[in-house]
């Protein structure tokens, strides 16, 4: 099967975000399905986080891979696209939908930095991909274990494999680093009307 390459360059993100996909693509070469190969992926996926971090989005990235290729990217959205769903998650599946042209997304492994939402999961089920490569956990609303736990067991009739924990502290320290930075202006900006009486 082949995958258009033009379309994935020209959605990429950042100028730094392609650089960096490109030197991953040459290093991924000969690797095989194994924790190191998840390690590669996940970094990707955090080039894609720190492409919503730049858009003022909550840092978060997504991709999805088939076959030793990366069919879909995304990285979270919904202010910058007034969309309520366009978490990286869903991004990574319609960018990946359109590259295969077809909304079965059959043996494709999604990369996400923090643990998918309730909405997410259930457009994973639905695009029925295979396995689910987890970053940091999100013990808020993370639905694949943490918050609610709706890929585990037998409660769909597609089964999902899951894979967490990969690179959990560095994906973790993306949106720590990020909400720090909002507190601080946030901190900044009540002190400052505070000067102004
Ligand atoms: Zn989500």
């Amino acid at each position: 099967m082949i995958y258009p390459e033009s379309r994935l360059r020209q959605s990429s993100g950042s100028k730094a975000a392609t650089q960096h996909k490109a030197e991953l693509f040459i290093t991924m070469s000969n690797t095989s399905s194994s924790k190191f190969a998840d390690e590669h992926w996940m970094r990707l996926a955090m080039t894609f986080a720190l492409q919503a971090e730049s858009q003022g989005e909550v840092p978060v990235g997504a991709l999805l891979v088939l076959e030793n290729q990366v069919i879909g990217e995304g990285w979270n959205q919904p202010i910058g696209l007034n969309d309520p769903s366009a978490h990286a998650e869903i991004m990574a599946l319609r960018s990946g939908a359109q590259a295969v042209k077809n909304y079965r997304l059959v043996d494709s492994t999604l990369y996400v930095t923090l643990e998918p939402c309730v909405m997410c999961v259930g457009a994973i089920i639905h695009a029925r991909v295979a396995r689910v490569v987890i970053g940091a956990a999100d013990p808020k609303s993370g639905a694949a274990g943490s918050a609610f736990d709706l890929l585990n067991g037998n409660k769909f009739n597609h089964k999902v494999d899951i894979t967490n924990g990969i690179l959990a502290k560095d994906c973790g320290d993306l949106l720590k680093a990020f909400f720090e930075k909002r507190r601080q202006v946030a901190r900044m900006q009540f002190t400052k009307s505070g000067e102004g009486g």
